[in-house]
Formats: structure tokens, C-alpha cells, sequence
């Protein structure tokens, strides 16, 4: 099956600008992929289009089959996102923020709590699930934002910039957790402006660069290249 297919994407903002030029993007089921490009490119404006939080001028997306512009419930229960900036309120807790996720897919509270506890868990939580979270750590906050967005698992897991300013340690167990989760079957899609992360975690890149697809391929090929 095809997790994500974007055809002839593009985005005018309301100011005239143009952030993409008509974009192409297909990303098979199970694949972990990146989105590789300059700040400015156009990765948050692709994204934001996918996850449907920015409207697009034109062109088509479609997540494992469902049309973002007439199946958009289907399309977005199988889509997870975890935003670049902390988006949660500080002061519930690890808890209520995940059970409150689970509440905007219609999660029965008992499940919730349930699915809450094993994401917790997963994400090395538990043990702060009660605190509010500006107690936790800027690491704790970024994985908070990965276990919120898995509460409904969901088929395709986006990340916006997930290590942009987080330290080493923090990025290697980021991306261990990562691997682990697409091996266990989940699709995921990620931005970075880093070579790096691209090539230590993606199956296949795309490259992009003033809201245009400049490259698109498996990692291997792109290594050959540079
Ligand atoms: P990236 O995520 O790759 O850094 P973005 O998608 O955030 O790139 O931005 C792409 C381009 O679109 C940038 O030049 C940015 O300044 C511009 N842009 C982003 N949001 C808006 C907006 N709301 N209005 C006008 N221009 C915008
Ligand atoms: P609706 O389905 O009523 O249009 P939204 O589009 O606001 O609801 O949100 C749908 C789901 O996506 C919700 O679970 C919401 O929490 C989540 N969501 C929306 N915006 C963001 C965001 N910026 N970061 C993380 N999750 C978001």
C-alpha cells in the first residue's frame, strides 16, 4: 500500500509567496522517510498541508488511500504529528495531555487510560505521568510530543524537525525509539535540515529546496552521489 501520495502540491501564501512549486512525494507503507532541506525550503508548509493545519492552493495529497479533501476523518485517523514546538499546556500532566488526545479521536476513556499507560511507558514517562509537565525536561517535552501523537496508533507517524536543538544523547535515544517503532510496522516521515539523521534512520530521501523536490531516492543512491 502507498502511506502518503502528494501530487503536483503547491502553496501560495496569502502574501504572494510561493513556498511550493508543485511537488511530487510518494511514500510506501513501512518506510521511513525524510524530508531533507534548508530552513526555508518549505518542509513545515508540506507537512502543515498533510496533516491539514495549512491550506493547500492546489494539487492532491492522499494518506493510505484517503483523499485529505473528501476523506479527511479517515485520512487523519491514520495519521500521527509531532510538531516542532511544544504545543501542550503546561500545567496538566503527561497523563491528562495524553488522554485528552485519545478524546479527539473518540477513544472510550477506558481504552484511553489503558493506551495511556502503555505510551508512558514506551516513552519512559510513567513515573512523571502525574506532574504537570513544565516540571519535566526539555528531553521529557519531546518525548511527551511522541507518545501524545501515538495514543490512537496511528499508521503514519510524522515529525517535524524532531532533534532540531536537542542534545546527543537525547537525539541517539530519539532515534533508536524511532527505528524500533518502524520495524514494528509503523510508516514514518520526517523533516530535518540535518545530513546526518537523513542518513543514520531514513530507508529513502527526498531533498528539498526552495519549495521544490530537487532529489528523491534511496538513501544508498544518494550516498553514491555526494
Ligand atoms: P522549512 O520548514 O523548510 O523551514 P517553511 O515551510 O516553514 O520551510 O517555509 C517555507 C517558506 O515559506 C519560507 O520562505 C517561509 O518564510 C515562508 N512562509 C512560511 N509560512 C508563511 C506564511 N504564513 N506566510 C508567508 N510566508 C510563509
Ligand atoms: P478537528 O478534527 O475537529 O478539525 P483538529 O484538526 O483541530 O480537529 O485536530 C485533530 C487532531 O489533531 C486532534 O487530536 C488535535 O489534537 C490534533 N492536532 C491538531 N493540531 C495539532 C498540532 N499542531 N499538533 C499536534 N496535534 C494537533
Amino acid at each position: 500500500a502507498t502511506a502518503l501520495s502528494i501530487s503536483k502540491l503547491e502553496k501560495t501564501y496569502q502574501n504572494g509567496f510561493q513556498a511550493l512549486k508543485s511537488i511530487d512525494l510518494t511514500v510506501p507503507e513501512g518506510d521511513f522517510f525524510a524530508l531533507l532541506g534548508p530552513n526555508g525550503a518549505g518542509k513545515s508548509t508540506t507537512i502543515g498541508i498533510i496533516t491539514s493545519l495549512v491550506n493547500k492552493t492546489s494539487g492532491k495529497v492522499s494518506v493510505f488511500g484517503y483523499d485529505l479533501e473528501t476523506q479527511l476523518s479517515q485520512a487523519k485517523r491514520c495519521l500521527g504529528l509531532v510538531p516542532q514546538e511544544f504545543n501542550f499546556s503546561q500545567f496538566e500532566s503527561p497523563e491528562q495531555i495524553v488522554i485528552n488526545q485519545a478524546g479527539y479521536y473518540g477513544i472510550p476513556r477506558k481504552q484511553a487510560t489503558v493506551r495511556a499507560e502503555e505510551v508512558l511507558k514506551q516513552l519512559g514517562l510513567w513515573d512523571k505521568r502525574s506532574q504537570p509537565s513544565r516540571n519535566l525536561s526539555g528531553g521529557m517535552k519531546r518525548r511527551l510530543m511522541i507518545a501524545r501523537a501515538l495514543m490512537h496508533k496511528p499508521r503514519l507517524l510524522i515529525l517535524d524537525e524532531p532533534t532540531a536543538g536537542v542534545d546527543i544523547e537525547l537525539r541517539r535515544s530519539m532515534w533508536e525509539f524511532l527505528t524500533e517503532l518502524n520495524e514494528q510496522g509503523t510508516t514514518i516521515v520526517l523533516t530535518t535540515h540535518y545530513l546526518e539523521e537523513a542518513e543514520s534512520l531514513c530507508r529513502n530521501i527526498a531533498i528539498i529546496d526552495d519549495g521544490q523536490i530537487i532529489e528523491n531516492t534511496s538513501k544508498k543512491d544518494l550516498l553514491s552521489k555526494l
